[in-house]
Order: structure tokens, then C-alpha cells, then sequence
């Protein structure tokens, strides 16, 4: 393989090895979630949405990249990889080493303000939240994760979670995690790394949530052949030139010893 073969398309299958539970970033969501416009217009929401977010921060933040993080991250430094675009928000393509990476649905490492648009780093944030919050108890199980908060206005109505204003300019503070309603984030670059492709590779994604298979239309149209790694049916299942029913880090782990042998 040469520079710019493989494109990675991923989503929560390659991370659920590290404990976390499948994004409900559209579709198949068994509870509704705060959307944005519920989000913006009520703090009410927002105190809620918060206060999930910081109970669970903590253990998203002490996920280690799987193994199969890892050797994407090794084929990207090889020049196999030329980029990824995830449908991911646990960091964990960055925090193994990748660095061509389109998070299509935010990131829980960023927090972004909605009156001033400055993107702050969420660690930072996190003393503020504490100070503010003392008596905040943290969910060590990653499972339990708020990655997106249920919907549940009886819970929401009992918050008495204090939020931090934006330190530039003191608007509203937001996780940069696309909620529902909110636009999705970096598909320009995710369509660059796919016109360029001459193989989409998608790992642990049903592309049932759209941004995945944007990308996989964007390779198609420009001549890539598609191999899907995944457990279960994809809506690209009948476009893929390769397809392999499997766990990824076992079925990456396979591939990388054939290629580094
Ligand atoms: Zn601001």
C-alpha cells in the first residue's frame, strides 16, 4: 500500500473494548436526549446537561485507546492512513496518536461557547466545575457515561447544579458534542481525506447515523474501493469490495501482523 490508500470510517464499535456504550448520535436511541434547541433555550437543560456531563466527565477522560486505536494510529505515522472521520466523541483516535482526524460529532475533550464561538479545552474547565460544585458524586463506569443527557425534566427540574459562564465574554457554555438539531462538525475535512482515498476502510460502525456514509458516498464517487469491518449489517454492506464480520482490534490486530509480518 502507498500514501493515501486508506481513509478510516469509525464509529462506536471500535470503541466499546474500552467500556463505553454505543453514541446515540442518531438513530436507534432507546431515550430521547437533550437536543440543541431544548439546550439553548432553557437552563433548566442546561444545569442538567451539565451536571451529567461532569459526573461522567471523569471517566470518559480515563478511557485508554483499544488496540485497535493503536494500530490506526501506527498505520497513520506508516503512511497507510491519511486520515479518519469518526463518528466518535471519546477522543480516543487522538489520545492513541492519530492525528489526521475529523470528529464529525464534537468532542467531549472541548467545550465551545455558544455567544462568542471560542473552543476552550474541557480538563480546564473541569476545577471551575468542581469549585462551583463540591458535592458533585463522579460515576467511575464509563457504561453510565452522559454523552448525550436523557431528556428526563422531572431529574432536570431537581438540579441544583451551578454552571460556569464562558471565561472570554461570559455567555453559554456548552460540551462540543453535536446534540440533535445541531450541525455536525468537520465534514470538510472529512471529505477531503475521502476524494483522496483509494480505500474506505470502516471499522465498528452500522452507518445508520449519516455522516458515515457521506463519507463512504464521497469515496465511491471518487473511484475508492470500500471494506467495512463491523459486527452486524451496515447500509453499505452491498457497496463494499471487502466486508469482515468481527470485533475490530482482533480483526486490525490480524491485518497488521500480515502487513508488518
Ligand atoms: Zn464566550
Amino acid at each position: 500500500m502507498s500514501r493515501g490508500d486508506v481513509v478510516v470510517v469509525s464509529g462506536a464499535g471500535l470503541s466499546t473494548d474500552s467500556g463505553l456504550p454505543d453514541y446515540r448520535g442518531s438513530g436507534g436511541s432507546e431515550k430521547p436526549s437533550v437536543d440543541f434547541d431544548m439546550f439553548t433555550g432553557s437552563h433548566t437543560w442546561q444545569r442538567w446537561v451539565w451536571q451529567r456531563n461532569q459526573e461522567t466527565w471523569r471517566a470518559l477522560d480515563a478511557l485508554a485507546p483499544t488496540e485497535g486505536h493503536t494500530i490506526l494510529a501506527e498505520w497513520e505515522r506508516d503512511g497507510i492512513v491519511t486520515g479518519t472521520a469518526t463518528q466518535n466523541i471519546d477522543g480516543l483516535h487522538v489520545k492513541a496518536g492519530s492525528e489526521r482526524v475529523a470528529e464529525m460529532h464534537g468532542s467531549f475533550t472541548r467545550v465551545t461557547c455558544l455567544d462568542c464561538g471560542e473552543v476552550t479545552d474541557r480538563a480546564a474547565l473541569d476545577p471551575r466545575l468542581r469549585e462551583l460544585n463540591p458535592h458533585t458524586v463522579d460515576d467511575p463506569d464509563p457504561a453510565n457515561a452522559a454523552i448525550l443527557a436523557e431528556a428526563d425534566y422531572a431529574k432536570a427540574a431537581e438540579s441544583t447544579f451551578t454552571v460556569a459562564q464562558c471565561a472570554s465574554c461570559g455567555g453559554t457554555l456548552k460540551p462540543d458534542i453535536v446534540f440533535f438539531g445541531e450541525a455536525v462538525q468537520a465534514m470538510d475535512e472529512a471529505f477531503d481525506y475521502a476524494r483522496d482515498a483509494k480505500t474506505i476502510l470502516v471499522v465498528g460502525s452500522s452507518l445508520l447515523v449519516m455522516t458515515g456514509m457521506w463519507v463512504v458516498t464521497q469515496g465511491l464517487s471518487s473511484g475508492a474501493d470500500i471494506a467495512i469491518i463491523n459486527r452486524g449489517p451496515t447500509q453499505a454492506d452491498r457497496l463494499a469490495d471487502v466486508r469482515i464480520e468481527g470485533g475490530i482490534s482482533e480483526t486490525l490486530a490480524a491485518v497488521d501482523k500480515i502487513l508488518t509480518g
